[in-house]
């Protein structure tokens, strides 16, 4: 008798202790296959018939208009599948919001998208959202417009051209080589050159070692850094390089600047390039201000405070 008693309380202890175990063991098991479930209404992306991943830039269109090589969207196991463009603002561009009812099927869709003209160029953000019952998953990709598409503005072709080298050397890149996150710079009318995304060396830039400047400050037009930069800038503009004959030294030129001049100045330190002139405030672009070869649209100075420093300027109306 007392033996059964034993046998059946050791029975149960060890029942409890499976129930027990069950119960441990119950969450993890479900996680687990959620996440299995999870797994089966993955999507692959192509472009081009190769696969993207998310956050990838999968492609660049040079005219800002419909993609030649459209998107496919594999997917299984979905409801409905939202393709959106949006544009470097994170704005919606104008029609180019479509949604597809996938009835939890799998498939694939095609998706292209277009860039209206007048559109800024830069990267565009194709953002797809996949639901499945109630979870929605947001995939972005990257897609690179490439051509400055300011077809109808602006209309002074000076600005157009102020523009596109604003668009090709971007605020807060680096005009240098050498170091890291280097892009070759091809120019619509065949010069070249380099930016980057790092900062030269600050070692280089120091005045006692200023003849190893060329390990990664780029060089144009005779000059290196902020010289070279304006020069170079002036020499799209002009369609020829500035030379010694427009070369102004009379102080009193610093008065009477345009769009399209190089000013020298901070007694003969460093070398703008004009954008425009306005109530005596001159506004420029530049680099190297600050010693890290970084690229400036957005400079300005009064005209008054350049005179005070002016060492001479070439004449655009001189070229
Ligand atoms: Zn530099």
């Amino acid at each position: 008798m007392m033996k059964t008693r034993r046998f059946f309380r050791t029975l149960m202890a060890i029942l409890l202790l499976v129930a027990c175990f069950t119960c441990s063991v119950d969450l993890p098991l479900m996680r687990r296959a959620e996440a299995a479930a999870a797994k089966t209404d993955a999507y692959i992306v192509t472009w081009d018939n190769r696969t993207i991943r998310a956050g990838k830039t999968f492609g660049w269109s040079d005219n800002g208009q419909t993609y030649t090589s459209p998107l496919t969207i594999y997917y299984s196991n979905a409801d409905t599948m939202r393709v959106r463009l949006l544009n470097g603002r994170g704005k919606v561009v104008n029609g180019q919001d479509q949604s597809w009812n996938l009835s939890w099927a799998s498939g694939s869709v095609s998706w292209s998208g277009s860039v209206p003209k007048g559109s800024d160029p830069g990267t565009y953000k194709v953002r797809v959202d996949l639901t499945s019952g109630k979870r929605t998953r947001t995939f972005n990709f990257n897609w690179k417009v490439t051509k400055y598409v300011h077809t109808a503005l602006p209309t002074d072709s000076m600005q157009r051209k102020f523009n596109y080298l604003q668009y090709m050397l971007p605020q807060g890149k680096f005009w240098n080589h050498g170091v890291r996150g280097v892009t070759t710079i091809r120019l619509d009318n065949g010069m070249t050159t380099t930016i980057s995304s790092s900062r030269c060396n600050a070692w280089s830039h120091k005045k006692e070692n200023f003849r190893d400047r060329a390990a990664t400050c780029n060089y144009a037009n005779n000059g290196y850094q902020c010289h070279g930069f304006a020069m170079m800038l002036a020499t799209y503009v002009w369609g020829s390089e500035p030379t010694n004959r427009s070369k102004v030294t009379d102080p009193s030129a610093a008065d009477t600047l345009e769009p399209g001049d190089v000013v020298r100045f901070l007694k003969d330190k460093h070398t703008i390039f004009v954008l425009r002139v306005e109530k005596g405030t001159v506004y420029f672009a530049d680099c190297n201000w600050g010693q890290t070869c970084r690229i400036r649209w957005n400079g300005k100075i009064s005209a008054k405070k350049l005179k005070k420093t002016f060492s001479y300027v070439y004449k655009y109306s001189m070229r």
